[in-house]
């Protein structure tokens, strides 16, 4: 039987995306041996992060600066702004690093279902920044869900007055993957974006 503080600190872990009970136990475990190097650096650094995490308050990310790292880099091009749901998509997206523009973090997606409005997301302040200028293109990298889509359509018809190109990611064949095994959303999606062959 491990004491309280010991089980405090397994369950707080098994909450964690990934981990369970039993991975959470293994972690506890392999901490206590290591105390010294281990738990300790990792006390270090949760400590630091609680210490200074912000809300970047130009684009939604979250960062240990406001404005962000991504918002405060002069070469990033800030006439491309990437619009996404939530900054785990953000993160996705830049750790890709495809995109070498900004980006406006909704905090969600339209939901009929769940009650989430456009005055719940950031999509005012994201017409704000598209309203001050020097913005070419606003590409809406929502995720391939209904309520994605839904959001999409959703700004793209609230910037419609404004002089910028909007664009959407292409959702299509993932690589490697066979028709066979698509969804067939997915294979809708590829075969109305098809493109002449050469
Ligand atoms: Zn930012």
């Amino acid at each position: 039987m491990a004491s309280q503080e010991i089980e405090a600190l397994a369950t707080a872990l098994s909450r964690l995306p990934g981990l369970g009970p039993r991975s959470a136990r293994r972690a506890v475990l392999w901490l206590i041996k290591r105390r010294e190097t281990s738990l300790v650096a990792l006390l270090d650094a949760l400590g630091a992060v609680r210490e200074s995490l912000v809300e970047c308050a130009t684009c939604g990310n979250v960062d240990t600066a406001n404005p962000c790292g991504i918002c405060a880099d002069p070469r990033r091009d800030a006439r491309a702004l990437c619009v996404v749901e939530d900054v785990a998509d953000l993160w996705a997206l830049d750790r890709a690093k495809l995109f070498a523009g900004k980006y406006h973090v909704l905090g969600g997606r339209l939901s009929a279902l769940e009650g989430v409005r456009p005055e719940d997301l950031t999509i005012g302040r994201l017409i704000e920044r598209v309203s001050q200028g020097g913005i070419d293109e606003v590409v809406l990298a929502m995720n391939a869900t209904l309520e994605g889509q839904t959001t999409a359509h959703y700004i793209a018809e609230r910037l419609e007055n404004y002089p910028v190109r909007i664009t959407q990611l292409a959702h299509g064949l993932p690589v490697g993957g066979e028709l066979d095994y698509l969804d067939e959303g997915t294979l809708a999606q590829a075969l109305r974006a098809r493109r002449p062959v050469g």
